[in-house]
């Protein structure tokens, strides 16, 4: 038969090329990556055969075996798992199926030694074997067929697919050609110490065969969950979260555990110490493994975890799961739900015995407290667990800050928690609608992740307080003690405010719903606040830049009666002078402080050319 040439995804060819052409300093990674596959391959033929027993073909002895051949030049690794046909070679090796790596490698920026070190930090998978190979050849026949199929490359931009004229062993055989500078890999004592550090954990054996011996085992080739904990160093536990995670990192937290009483099951649970890629795709799926007495369930039962542990990696093996039952049933049997509930509550307990550490900790929340805190809505049952987990950027501390502390700190008089929303805690903290607040010393939460308007008017209060936006129009501060005593709180009133009211209303017309005297502001003249109730302005603009509004609110603009500036221009009102050009440009300050765009971009250039000329002028 023809042979097939293709070309790889380009996101492949981009991977490949820093593959090949940088030198990485960890390449023995390869056979790691290699054995993890030949091992997932295992584990999805072990799990078909669940109820097709005949795709076994009597060979159920699932195994990867080494071979080097020194004379050749060549190492190869050889599967009996479930094996690829003429599509998946050219879906699996020739595309990069994880949607968030794909898209992490079309963000690489192509300086080579930086771009290594990122990739370090997630690993390529298959195609690591580029590092040591100038060719790679991959066999394969997929269970339950007849035909085999030769995939292979040179690893510069192109692959080859052929139906093979041989009859081939079910799985996969993998030949590197190996490069001049990686003959290391021939070696038995290489290949031996390799094994043993980095795939001791893979439950299934790897051999290594040298001509004219006898096949030796290498790895100990039993399940690493099922082993005593005392049975296991960090270093294997390590291992063996890159092999479950697809990870490079130092995991955050390890959390091995046997649960026992009225169901039974084991947890090898891990947090990343780095942020995975795909944290935020909108699937929001559980990538924990889910195995019943040591076969391989799946990786992707719908509701399995909740959401907002979605970070975790890891595998739980269950003896009271049935293990003939489609994955679609298993999402629904009560035991699972058990599971699921020990589980949680379990894990948040481990999170929340790592808080003391506060540097260590703010280095997991900053990965993952936006997703945790997607569980303060979801989650009601164990919302205060959560909430006491969360760490918040305010207005009267450095770095992350807990909710006892915010407690603490209220002010006497204070029955409430205020809270501001925005994009940026620095930018927050200059926000007009916060200077009454700091003037008089009572704090406010900083809160810049997306998720956080969800949370606050979903959960509306807080250890027992309310909470409530400082952009809302409806603040009384009057009850908190706490004087603000600065010179412009001294300074006297606008004399007719009313007036100026009145005339500005009519030249702003319907662009605000209302205008009103300030008791917030100190230094700035002008601000925008919502309604009680209403959307905050923030939301507002996130739904916008999502497509999910057309159009805003009405918002009520607020004047600082005690502004130099609104005093002469109440004084200008009452003369009856034309003040329409300066109630529009402060109506656009007030917008663009909110990081919105003036109402009329060139009618508010012009009017700020106007304004400016007569100020010139006069
Ligand atoms: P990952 O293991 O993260 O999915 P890889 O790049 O390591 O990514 O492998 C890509 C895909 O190729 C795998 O998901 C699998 O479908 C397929 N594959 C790789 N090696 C084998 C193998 N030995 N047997 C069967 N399928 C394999
Ligand atoms: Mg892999």
């Amino acid at each position: 038969m023809a042979e097939e040439k293709r070309v790889f995804q380009a996101e492949v060819a981009k991977l490949l090329d820093i593959v090949v052409h940088s030198l990485y300093s960890n390449r023995e990674i390869f056979l790691r990556e290699l054995i993890s596959n030949a091992s997932d391959s295992c584990d999805r033929l072990r799990y078909a055969a669940l109820t097709q027993p005949d795709l076994l073909d009597g060979d159920a002895d699932f195994k990867v075996t080494l071979t080097p051949d020194a004379e050749a030049g060549t190492l190869t690794l050889a599967d009996n798992g479930i094996g690829m046909n003429h599509d998946d070679l050219v879906a699996n090796l020739g595309t990069i199926a994880r949607s968030g790596t794909a898209e992490f490698v079309r963000q690489l920026g192509g300086d080579a030694k930086k771009d290594v070190s990122l990739i370090g930090q997630f690993g390529v998978g298959f195609y690591s074997a580029f590092m040591v190979a100038s060719k790679v050849r991959v066999v394969s026949r997929k269970a339950g067929e007849e035909t085999a199929w030769v995939w292979e490359s040179e690893g510069a931009g192109e692959f080859t697919v052929t139906q093979s004229t041989e009859a081939a062993p079910r799985g996969a055989t993998i030949t590197l050609t190996l490069r001049d500078d990686a003959k290391e890999y021939l070696e038995p004592g290489t290949l031996r110490r390799i094994v043993k550090k980095t795939s001791d954990h893979i439950a299934i054996p790897v051999f290594l065969r040298e001509t004219g011996k006898d096949e030796e085992k290498l790895n100990a080739a039993s399940a690493l969950w099922a082993r005593a904990k005392s049975e296991v160093t960090p270093e294997q536990y390590k291992e063996f979260y890159h092999h479950v995670a697809h990870a490079f990192d130092e995991p955050w937290l390890t959390l091995h555990y046997r649960a026992e009483g009225a169901i039974e099951y084991t947890g090898l649970l891990f947090i990343p110490g780095s942020k995975p890629f795909d944290l935020f795709q909108p699937e929001r799926k559980s990538q924990v493994k889910l195995y019943v007495r040591r076969v391989f369930i799946t990786d992707s039962v719908e509701d399995f975890l909740p959401p907002y542990l979605r970070f975790l990696r890891g595998v739980v093996d269950s003896a009271d799961l049935p293990l003939n039952i489609s994955r679609e049933l298993l999402q629904h049997n009560p035991m699972l739900s058990k599971i699921r509930s020990g589980l949680v509550k379990r894990v948040l307990s481990e999170i929340g015995k790592k808080t003391d550490d506060a540097e260590g900790y703010a280095a997991f929340w900053e990965n993952f407290g936006a997703v945790l805190k997607e569980g303060l809505y979801e989650d009601f049952e164990r919302r205060d667990d959560i909430l006491t987990l969360c760490r918040f950027h305010s207005t009267a501390a450095e770095g992350w800050t807990t909710p006892d502390e915010v407690v603490a700190r209220m002010k006497p008089g204070q029955d409430e928690i205020y809270y501001i929303t925005g994009d940026d805690a620095a930018a927050l903290k200059r926000s007009p609608q916060l200077e009454a607040f700091q003037a008089k010393g009572i704090e406010v939460l900083l809160l810049t992740d997306p998720i956080d308007e969800f949370w606050v008017s979903s959960v509306g209060s807080f250890k027992g307080k309310t909470l409530r936006s400082v952009t809302e129009s409806t603040l009384d501060l009057s009850k908190i003690e706490g004087n603000p005593d600065t010179e412009a709180a001294k300074a006297p009133e606008a004399e007719g405010l009313d007036g100026l009211i009145a005339v500005m209303k009519a030249a702003l017309g319907d662009t605000i719903a209302d205008i009103r005297r300030s008791e917030r502001l100190t230094g700035s003249a002008v601000c925008l606040v919502a309604e009680s109730g209403q959307m905050s302005i923030h939301l507002e603009k996130l739904l916008r830049a999502h497509r999910k509004l057309e159009h805003g609110t009405q918002r009520i603009l607020e004047i600082n009666p005690r502004h130099p500036l609104i005093t002469r221009l109440a004084a200008k009102a009452a003369e009856k002078a034309d003040i329409s050009d300066a109630a529009h440009l402060l109506l656009d300050q007030a917008r663009i402080q909110e990081g919105e765009p003036p109402a009329d971009p060139a009618d508010f250039a012009r009017r700020l050319a106007d304004v400016l000329e007569k100020g010139l002028a006069g």
